[in-house]
């Protein structure tokens, strides 16, 4: 591989550090669009938005309120007329067309933020560095404002290669946390006439320098809001008249836990976030929860699935209360393809800083770039998930997370070298 510039690698970790400091979740990520569009509209890129393609039918988990979230953004440096341009859908995707025949590489860049409080300790190098989050309650605490610089600089050094074949096309998926676009993604169309496509992943509790040209393992998985709607009464004066939704959820949370593990194999299940009540002399007339179920194959995502909506019927039956459940995200699994794991591993051997590449390793997360790998698979390509070990300070989603940034040099370069492969 030659020498990436140092302008490019200064910023592609500018830019980290910058997304890094303005975190969006799912479907909110107006400002990281517009600045995806910006740089790669710069670079020469015709971007396509999200609103072109994105059909709301496919839409999952999307609670926000656009109008709040495009001010806030052009607040925070958003070019007022991309926002405008962007419309209702986060993402975009942008095309490199060599203008030759040959295969067409699909690469996918997640771009939002978790749900997470960012840590202020001093020994946290974005608070140290002063490019910590600004957005109380969001924090890129998965990597994935890494994952969109490195995508950046590959935009960048596809533009000065002059003897690739066939198209590379990236894109710049919204909501992957709460596995909520990529479905919309593949139901665009994006992948169907992919030969290759390529989602990437930092950290995964690997150290910097591993690499792995596929990863396996991951889990079906389903989130769900639930709502219980009971009846408030004076807790002192009429508590008999009261239909408690708190104890409901309550209860609903400790037997969703209790739900017995499978033989066949890998199951889980959470109750991230339960809110009920309204005061202390009130029974409480409404709950809360936002819980996830996940299983190794679909059959057991669905015995996971099954049990938990029993015992949420069952509890809010217990209670006379009311449960109304709503799907916010959804992924499948998929296998990388082990031809394109090789091509990966092999093509990760070259480049600087990588002190071992492996074809395969298992994971026991989700991700919706599965929808997308397995749409390609079935219409005969190949793809992959890669794992780009990067040493991080704490584990992800924790509000302490940040990771080693010598990973994004290994990662543009496993990219780019794995595109000459193919496309070369
Ligand atoms: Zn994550
Ligand atoms: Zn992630």
């Amino acid at each position: 591989m030659g020498a990436v510039s140092d302008k490019i690698l200064n910023d592609m970790i500018a830019r980290r550090r910058d997304l890094h400091r303005y975190p969006e979740t799912g479907w909110t990520e107006f400002r990281t669009t517009a600045k995806i569009a910006e740089t790669l509209r710069a670079l020469g890129y015709t971007v396509h938005f999200g609103s072109a393609f994105i059909k709301s039918e496919h839409v999952m988990g999307r609670n926000i309120d656009a109008e709040t979230e495009k001010k806030r953004a052009i607040e925070q440096g958003a070019d007022p007329a991309i926002v405008e341009e962007i419309g209702d859908y986060t993402g975009l995707y942008a095309e490199f067309d060599t203008g030759r025949p040959g295969p067409v590489t699909a690469l996918r860049f997640d771009v939002d933020c978790v749900d997470a409080t960012e840590t202020t300790n001093d020994d946290h190098l974005p608070a140290k560095l002063g490019f910590a989050s600004v957005n109380p309650g969001k924090m890129h605490s998965c990597g994935h404002d890494g994952h969109t610089a490195v995508g950046l600089a590959l935009a960048e050094l596809l533009k000065e290669e002059k003897e690739l074949k066939g198209k590379i096309r990236l894109l710049f998926q919204p909501a992957e946390e709460g596995v909520r676009g990529g479905y919309a993604m593949t139901e665009a169309g994006l992948v169907d006439d992919a030969d290759y496509f390529i989602a990437m992943h930092v950290g995964l509790g690997k150290p910097t320098g591993e690499v792995y040209g596929g990863v396996d393992g991951f889990l079906c998985t389903t989130k769900l809001d639930v709502d219980f709607k009971g009846f408030g009464a004076h807790a002192g004066g009429e508590p008999q008249k009261g239909r408690n939704a708190l104890l409901a959820a309550a209860t609903a949370a400790l037997n969703l836990h209790a739900i017995a593990p499978h033989s066949g194999g890998a199951t889980r299940i959470n109750v991230g976030v339960l809110n009920a009540g309204e005061g202390r002399n009130v029974i409480a007339p409404s709950a809360h929860m936002k819980i996830e179920t996940r299983g190794e194959s679909d059959e057991l995502a669905a015995y996971v699935y099954k049990r938990a909506t029993h015992i949420l019927e069952a509890s809010a039956q217990m209670y006379d209360v009311e449960i109304k459940m709503t799907k916010q995200g959804e992924a499948n699994r998929a296998d990388s393809t082990p031809e394109l794991a090789r091509l990966v591993s092999e093509a990760a051997q070259a480049v600087p800083g990588v002190k071992c590449a492996g074809d395969k390793r298992p994971m026991a997360g989700s991700d919706d770039a599965c929808w997308l790998m397995k749409r390609v698979q079935e219409r005969g390509g190949q793809a992959t998930y890669v794992g780009i070990g990067a040493t991080t300070a704490a584990g992800h989603h924790n509000g302490a997370f940040d990771f080693d940034e010598a990973a994004m040099p290994i990662a543009l370069g496993v990219l780019h070298n794995t595109i000459k492969r193919i496309n070369g």
